[in-house]
This record gives structure tokens, C-alpha cells and sequence, in this order.
């Protein structure tokens, strides 16, 4: 405390005029002096030295004595919340914060604290003794904000985040959940009133199953990537995350989620972890390579051999993709190099055949089978000569390492 008796007499305390301060904000004005003492100890501790009158408070009218009555309001706010860590945020009256610069700008003060600094850690010191739970200032799982001025506390619950490897085992799903484009996803004739596209999409499933375990306000669905609507999803399976809003409840049944998941028939996933936001940037960004099985129909028939002709030749060579004319009514027209890792035939049957590609990301593997009318070059169809239209598309693996 020596460290701040020094500093708090090197203050002409005849500039306070008669303004009285209470203990904790006397203290503040040397908040940053020193180290393991609360700022009403360090006020403590220098009052006799300042001779400053005992009275209201100039500084925060009384606000300091009722951290305790504070931190109850807090944890009875937090009470219907399932939570590990949370921070307290506050705000303070801006004429408090006035009032208090200013008199550091008086006083010549080097080293104060603002009031809403001792708040936010008084408050939370004691809302963690009631609730037994740590605060975390960095990632909270809830933040709860109190209004000093009104004795109103906001909570903001930070979403939780699930990771995984999803396989969609069916075609015709999105992976999001589609609005119906005539309504907009209000219920119309095209729709059948459920104001979607498609019945359900791997969000959907997914989603339905934790929500259920956590109550929530919505939710997201984050892929490593997308496949097509009629594209199965199979091998590994694509890395997601799911994120939960205003969860009510973190401890879910990941086991029992992922079973109900898995009884849809739809959806699959091998397991669910604990993620974070910072892990879905990561997720967006990755350019993993990835592996199809095409089925397709040539027109006329290609024997095996002139197929297998046809892919040796093609997998060195750099492919220039103008976006695909299904998408360019939504995206910029624009010209991409993608380069192909791997092709080989698996089988032809009559005018059938089923090759698989290796591309890397963000290759369009249907417009490299049939072209898209010269808008991707060069492509499978173009190097044999003849028609190609693709029956079925899946995805077999996405190469992230992972
Ligand atoms: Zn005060
Ligand atoms: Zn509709």
C-alpha cells in the first residue's frame, strides 16, 4: 500500500474543494497504483491523508455501496441459463464518467481507474461467489450487461457451436434450408404451404435433434463447402458446424442427438464436438480437394478403352471454368483455372459409364463432364467427341485432413 500512500500525497487535495468521495472512489483515483488491493482498501487508506469530507459521493452518488444488491440482480437473471463461464459488461452514466475524468484531469492523476472497470469486476467477483461459476472475459458463454442508471441487466448468450462430418445419404436435400422462391418462405400453391423448396435439408435434421437437447432461438449450419441438391454427400462425410443461438441448455446428449440423427435416413454423422465461432472462419476458408463418383450417359455409345484414352489425357491439363450457366444469373461471370488430381473408369455399361474424379476445390464437376456449352474448357465431352449428360453425381471424399 506504500506505493499508493506516495502517490496520494503528491496530490494537492485542496483542488477537491469541498466535494466529499466515498471510500472505493478515492481509492480509484489510484485504482492502477499497486497491486491486491480492492480500490475501497486503497480509499481506506488514504482518507486521513487527503482530509476529504464524508458525505453523498460526488463521483457515483452511492453506486459502489450496492455491488452486492447489484450482483444479486445478476445471478437472478442468469438463473434459467445453462452456462460454464460468463462476463460482466456495464454501462455506466455518462455524467459519472464525466465527473470522474475530469477530476483526474484536476488532480494531475497518473494512474486512475474508471468507475465502470471496478463494476464490471466488483460486480462479477460477486456474481461468481453466488453462482459458483468462473468468469471468463474472453469467450463467456454469456455476457450479462447492467445498466446502472436503471438496475436493468441484457444478456447476451454467445451461441454454442457443434462439429462434425455430415454424410447425406439421400438426393434431392440441401444442405441449408431453402426458401420457396415464389413466397419467400411464407406458405404458398407451389410449396405446398411449407414455404420451402425441398422437404428438408441436412440443417434440418441435424438441427432438429440438438435443439432438442438445447432449446435455442435458431440455428446455422456451416460446411466445409456445399454439395449439389441431387449430389449425395458419402465416404468421410463433409466437416460442418452447427451453431445453436441463445442456447438454454450447453450439456446436450451428443450421443443421443447423433442416434436420432443417424435413425433419419437422410442424415448421418459420426459424432458431435465441442466448437467455437473462431473454428467456422477456419472451416469456411479451407480449400480441401475432393473426390466424386459421376454416373453419366454418352450419346452415342464410347467404348472403355476410349474413355480411359480420354481421362489420361485430361488430368494434366489445366481446366478454364467460365461460371456455370445455372448459377451465372447469381454470381459474377467470371473465368477459373482448376486443375484436375485424379481420374479413372470404374465401369461402362452400354452407353452408361462411372468414372471418379479428384479436383480441386471449387472445380465445377458437371460442367467438366458435359462442357456447359464451351463455357468450361476443356471437358470430357468436348475430348471424346460426343454428348455427355451427367445421371448421377456424389461426393466420396473431401481431403482436409481432418
Ligand atoms: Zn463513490
Ligand atoms: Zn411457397
Amino acid at each position: 500500500m506504500d506505493e499508493v500512500v506516495a502517490a496520494a500525497a503528491a496530490v494537492d487535495w485542496s483542488k477537491l474543494a469541498e466535494r466529499a468521495l466515498c471510500d472505493s472512489c478515492l481509492g480509484r483515483l489510484f485504482g492502477k497504483v499497486g497491486h491486491g488491493h480492492t480500490n475501497e482498501e486503497r480509499g481506506r487508506s488514504v482518507r486521513d491523508l487527503a482530509e476529504i469530507r464524508i458525505g453523498p459521493c460526488w463521483i457515483c452518488d452511492g453506486l459502489t455501496g450496492r455491488y452486492d444488491d447489484l450482483a444479486d440482480l445478476v445471478a437472478r437473471r442468469l438463473e434459467p441459463w445453462e452456462f460454464d463461464t460468463f462476463r460482466i459488461g456495464s454501462k455506466v452514466d455518462p455524467e459519472i464518467a464525466a465527473r470522474e475524468e475530469s477530476l483526474w484531469t484536476h488532480l494531475g492523476l497518473t494512474g486512475p481507474e474508471p468507475l465502470k472497470a471496478e463494476v464490471n469486476r466488483e460486480v462479477g467477483k460477486r456474481v461468481s461467489e453466488r453462482i459458483r461459476k468462473e468468469p471468463d472475459v474472453a469467450r463467456p458463454d454469456i455476457v450479462a450487461v447492467l445498466d446502472t442508471a436503471f438496475d436493468h441487466v441484457d444478456l447476451q448468450v454467445n451461441p454454442l457451436y457443434l462439429r462434425g462430418r455430415y454424410r447425406k445419404l439421400a438426393r434431392g436435400v440441401p444442405q441449408t434450408r431453402w426458401p420457396c422462391r415464389r413466397c419467400m418462405g411464407k406458405g404458398c400453391a407451389r410449396c405446398g404451404g411449407t414455404g420451402k423448396m425441398y422437404p428438408t435439408s441436412v440443417e434440418e435434421v441435424i438441427a432438429a435433434e440438438v435443439m432438442r437437447e438445447t432449446g435455442g432461438t435458431g440455428h446455422a449450419l456451416h460446411g466445409m463447402g456445399r454439395e449439389d441438391v441431387d449430389a449425395r454427400m458419402l465416404g468421410r462425410g463433409r466437416p460442418f458446424i452447427l451453431e445453436v443461438k441463445e442456447p438454454r441448455r450447453r450439456r446436450v446428449d451428443r450421443v443421443a442427438a447423433v442416434d436420432r440423427i443417424n435413425a433419419s435416413g437422410i442424415v448421418e454423422v459420426d459424432g458431435l464436438m465441442p466448437s467455437d465461432g473462431g473454428a467456422v472462419v477456419a472451416l469456411k476458408e479451407d480449400r480441401a480437394a475432393k473426390s466424386y463418383r459421376v454416373v453419366m450417359r454418352t450419346t452415342p455409345i464410347v467404348p472403355e478403352a476410349k474413355l480411359k484414352g480420354a481421362l489420361l489425357v485430361l488430368v494434366p491439363e489445366p481446366i478454364a471454368q467460365r461460371t456455370p450457366g445455372r448459377v451465372v444469373h447469381r454470381r459474377a461471370d467470371t473465368t477459373r483455372a482448376r486443375r484436375l488430381l485424379a481420374a479413372e473408369v470404374v465401369g461402362v455399361d452400354g452407353d452408361r459409364a462411372e468414372i471418379r474424379v479428384t479436383a480441386e476445390a471449387g472445380t465445377y464437376i458437371k460442367e467438366w463432364v458435359h462442357g456447359d456449352g464451351g463455357r468450361t474448357r476443356p471437358s470430357l465431352s468436348e475430348r471424346l467427341g460426343v454428348a455427355c449428360e451427367v445421371l448421377e453425381l456424389d461426393v466420396l471424399d473431401i481431403h482436409d485432413g481432418g
